[in-house]
C-alpha cells in the first residue's frame, strides 16, 4: 500500500493527538418490512404498535437527558429537539395517516413520512435546516428500532481505551460514550459546528470529522493516530510514525500542565499591561470549568440557553433561584448576565413562530424584549433581585442599534427598579449596566452610546456578520467572514477609543477572542478584558503573559495601513512563529490564520 493512502484527511476539531486501537461502531440499519395491513382491528393495533414505539423512544431520550453529565448539560436541548421531531406533525400524524389510510405497517409508514420529510428539507440549502434533516433521521432510525425490537447496545460494546470511528454521531450517543474509554474520536460525517465537535471540544477529547469513509477504511481493532489539530488520521502507521506522535503527545501533555498550572494567575503582559481573562457560558453547570481554566469572572452569560432548553417559559422565581446561584458560585468575581438573545437562529418551542424573510435582520435579542415588555421586565427583575446577593452581577443588553433603543431599554429597568424599591425588595443598587456593540450603527455612535453606559462588550461573531453584510451561516459566502478584515479591525479600533475616551471599560466576547492567534491583536486594539469559552483561557493567558504589549500596539498600528485581511494574516503568521513557535507548532500549524479562499469566477449559472 502507498503511503499516502493510509492517510485520511478529514477536519480536525477538536486539538490532541490519539494513538489507539479503532473501535469501529457499526450501528447497522434496521430491516424495513413492508405488508399491507389486512382484517379488521389491524389498523387500530398497528396505530398502537407505533404508539408504543414513540412512548418507548421518549423514555430513552428522557434517559439520556438525566443520565447526561453536567458538563454536557447545555447540549440537553438538542435532546428536546429530538423529542419534540418525535410527536411532530410530519413524522408522528403522517405515520398515523399512512397506516389508516393506505393501510401501511408501521415501520414502512414511518419511512413513507421520514421521506416526505426529508424532501421538504433537503431541498433546502440552509445550514440550519440541514441539521434539522440530520436529526430527524436519527429520531426516525431510533423509532424503527423500536418497533423491530432491535436491542441498542452498539456503545455498551466497548472493553478498553480505544478510538471510537463512527459514520456518524449523534450528541445522544456521545453523551453515552464511556468517555474514560475513549482516547479520540472520528466521524465520516459532521463539520466544525456539529454538536458532536462541540462536545469533543469542551471535553478535550481528540477529534477529527468529515473523515469520508474512515469507517470503511479502518478495521476493527488495528492501530491508528488521529491529530486532532491537523485533521489527520494515520492507518497503519510505522513504527516511526507511532513513535513521533507519542513524542507529540507528551509535548502537548507538557505544554497543556504548563499552561493549565499557570492559568490561575494574572494576565500581564511582560511590560506589566494587565488584561482581564473572562469566561462565556451558556448554563450554570459551565461556572466550573470557568473556575479550573483561571476565569476571573463570567464575561458573558448567555441567558437565553435557559430559555430554549425547556417546553413552557420560565417564571420570575426559577429565574431568580438560577441567577443567584451563579452569581453566589462566582463571587467575588463579576458575572456579566446578557438579557435574552433570543431569535435569527436560536428559538424556543414556547414563544410566537414567526415568519420572517431575514431573521438575522429581525425581530431578534433586544428588539424582541421590546416587544414583548412582560417577558422583558420578569428577566431584569429576577437579575435585579439575585444581584442583592452577592453584589457581583453586571447588566448588558445585545444588538442595540440605537441611542432610543437603549433609552427604552433603560426605562423599563428603571421602573422594575422602582417597583422593586417600592416593594422593599432588595437589590443592588450600583449594579453596572453595559451594552454590546454588535451592530454597525452602534460603532458609529459610539461616542454617544458610552455617555448611557458603564462598559461595552464587543460581539464580533455578529459586528462581523452585519459589517460585511454576511449570514454568517451561509457556507457560500464563509470566504468573506475576515475577522482581519480591515473594516473589523477599524470598527473595533473605532468602539474601543470611544469607549476609553468616555472613561468607560470595553471587552469583547466574540469567538475572535478564544483565537490565540488573535491575542496579540486584541492586546495591540487596547482591550480591557477578553471573554472567551473556558477551554480557551489558559492559552490566551498564556500567550498575554508571554507578550510586550508595546509590540502588539506596533503590529496593530501597522495593521490598520494594511488594506487586506490576507496581507494582515501573512504579518500576524510570520511574527507569531517568530515570536511562539512552540505554541504553533505544538498545536495547530495549519490553522494558524485562517485564509479562506475566494471562490473562483463562474462563468455560467
Ligand atoms: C457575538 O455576537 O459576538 C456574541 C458574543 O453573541 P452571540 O454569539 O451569542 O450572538
Ligand atoms: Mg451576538
Amino acid at each position: 500500500m502507498d503511503r499516502d493512502a493510509r492517510i485520511i484527511q478529514g477536519i480536525g476539531v477538536s486539538p490532541g493527538i490519539a494513538i489507539g486501537k479503532a473501535h469501529i461502531l457499526e450501528r447497522g440499519r434496521v430491516a424495513v418490512p413492508y405488508h399491507v395491513l389486512m382484517g379488521e382491528g389491524a389498523v387500530e393495533e398497528e396505530c398502537a404498535r407505533f404508539e408504543a414505539a414513540i412512548g418507548k423512544a421518549e423514555r430513552e431520550l428522557e434517559e439520556i437527558k438525566e443520565k447526561l453529565r453536567p458538563d454536557l448539560k447545555e447540549h440537553a436541548h438538542v435532546i428536546e429537539v429530538h423529542q419534540m421531531i418525535l410527536r411532530d406533525r410530519l413524522i408522528y400524524d403522517e405515520t398515523l395517516r399512512f397506516i389508516g389510510e393506505e393501510r401501511l405497517n408501521a415501520q414502512w409508514a414511518l419511512v413513507r413520512s421520514l421521506r416526505k420529510a426529508h424532501d421538504l428539507f433537503g431541498a433546502l440549502k440552509d445550514e440550519y435546516i440541514r441539521s434539522r434533516v440530520a436529526d430527524v433521521d436519527a429520531v426516525g432510525e431510533q423509532v424503527l428500532r423500536n418497533l423491530s425490537g432491535h436491542n441498542d447496545d452498539w456503545l455498551d460494546g466497548i472493553r478498553e481505551r480505544v478510538i471510537v470511528v463512527a459514520h456518524d454521531l449523534s450528541p445522544a450517543d456521545v453523551g453515552q460514550l464511556r468517555l474514560e474509554r475513549t482516547l479520540g474520536l472520528v466521524t465520516d460525517m459532521g463539520g466544525r459546528t456539529s454538536h458532536t465537535s462541540i462536545i469533543a471540544r469542551s471535553l478535550n477529547i481528540p477529534a477529527v470529522v468529515g473523515a469520508e469513509r474512515a469507517t470503511e477504511r479502518i478495521s476493527m481493532g488495528s492501530v491508528i493516530i488521529i491529530d486532532g489539530a491537523a485533521g489527520k488520521l494515520i492507518t497503519n502507521p510505522t513504527e516511526k510514525e507511532i513513535s513521533y506522535y507519542y513524542e507529540r503527545q507528551d509535548e502537548i501533555e507538557t505544554y497543556v500542565k504548563e499552561i493549565n498550572r499557570k492559568a490561575h494567575l494574572p494576565a500581564e503582559t511582560r511590560d506589566g499591561y494587565h488584561v482581564g481573562v473572562e469566561a462565556n457560558i451558556e448554563v450554570l453547570e459551565e461556572v466550573v470549568a470557568a473556575k479550573d481554566n483561571g476565569a476571573e469572572g463570567v464575561g458573558l452569560y448567555r441567558t437565553e440557553f435557559f430559555f430554549m432548553n425547556r417546553k413552557e417559559l420560565p417564571d420570575e422565581e426559577t429565574l431568580y433561584h438560577e441567577y443567584r446561584e451563579l452569581a453566589e458560585l462566582m463571587a467575588p468575581q463579576p458575572v456579566t448576565m446578557r438579557t435574552l438573545d433570543l431569535g435569527a437562529d436560536k428559538l424556543a418551542s414556547w414563544y410566537p413562530r414567526l415568519e420572517e424573510a431575514n431573521p438575522a435582520l429581525g425581530l431578534r435579542s433586544i428588539r424582541l424584549c421590546l416587544r414583548y415588555i412582560e417577558l422583558f421586565r420578569s428577566q431584569l427583575r429576577a437579575i435585579l433581585r439575585a444581584s442583592a446577593s452577592a453584589r457581583n452581577i453586571r447588566l448588558m443588553f445585545p444588538l442595540v442599534s440605537g441611542i432610543a433603543e437603549l433609552m427604552e431599554a433603560k426605562r423599563i429597568l428603571k421602573e422594575v427598579r422602582e417597583d422593586l424599591t417600592a416593594r422593599r425588595v432588595p437589590f443592588d443598587e450600583a449594579m453596572r449596566v453595559g451594552v454590546m456593540i454588535e451592530v454597525p450603527s452602534a460603532v458609529a455612535i459610539a461616542d454617544l452610546m458610552a455617555r448611557e453606559v458603564s462598559f461595552f462588550s464587543i460581539g464580533t461573531n455578529d459586528l462581523i456578520q452585519y459589517s460585511l453584510a454576511i449570514d454568517r451561516g451561509n457556507e457560500h459566502v464563509a470566504y468573506l467572514y475576515e475577522p482581519l478584515h480591515p473594516g473589523v479591525l477599524r470598527f473595533i479600533k473605532h468602539t474601543v477609543d470611544a469607549g476609553h475616551k468616555a472613561g468607560i471599560e470595553v471587552s469583547i466576547c466574540g469567538e475572535m477572542a478564544a483565537e490565540p492567534v488573535y491575542t496579540p491583536v486584541l492586546l495591540g486594539l487596547e482591550f480591557d478584558k477578553l471573554s472567551m469559552n473556558p477551554q480557551a483561557v489558559p492559552r490566551v493567558k498564556n500567550l498575554i503573559s508571554r507578550s510586550f504589549m508595546k509590540d502588539c500596539r506596533r503590529f496593530v498600528k501597522k495593521a490598520l495601513q494594511i488594506s487586506t485581511a490576507g496581507e494582515i494574516g501573512d504579518h500576524l503568521h510570520d511574527m507569531m512563529m517568530k515570536k511562539f513557535p512552540e505554541e504553533f507548532q505544538i498545536f495547530d500549524p495549519s490553522a494558524l490564520v485562517a485564509r479562506p479562499a475566494l471562490p473562483r469566477a463562474k462563468r455560467d449559472l
